[in-house]
């Protein structure tokens, strides 16, 4: 099952791990080059996501992570 990403209000931090609903969690309106860092660092970290150069966010398995429309990081896929 690949990770999701889910933009939610009144997070403490700019991304959490939800592990029930195999889940980041990500603060909605983080600015969107401090969200693609933060959640780059908790997929290649936390889950060994393969880090490619130029691939964006990619899941463990390798497979893109789509982001949530409701996060304005559309600008900012091109790493
Ligand atoms: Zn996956």
């Amino acid at each position: 099952m690949c990770i999701r990403i889910a933009a939610v209000d009144d997070l403490p931090k700019i991304a959490i791990w939800d592990p029930d609903e195999v889940t980041i969690l990500v603060s909605r309106g983080t600015h969107s080059h401090d969200l693609i860092r933060e959640l780059h660092a908790i997929l290649t970290i936390d889950f060994g996501a393969p880090d490619i150069p130029g691939a964006g966010l990619t899941c463990f398995c390798g497979e893109p992570v789509c982001l949530p429309p409701q996060a304005p990081v559309q600008d900012a896929l091109e790493l």
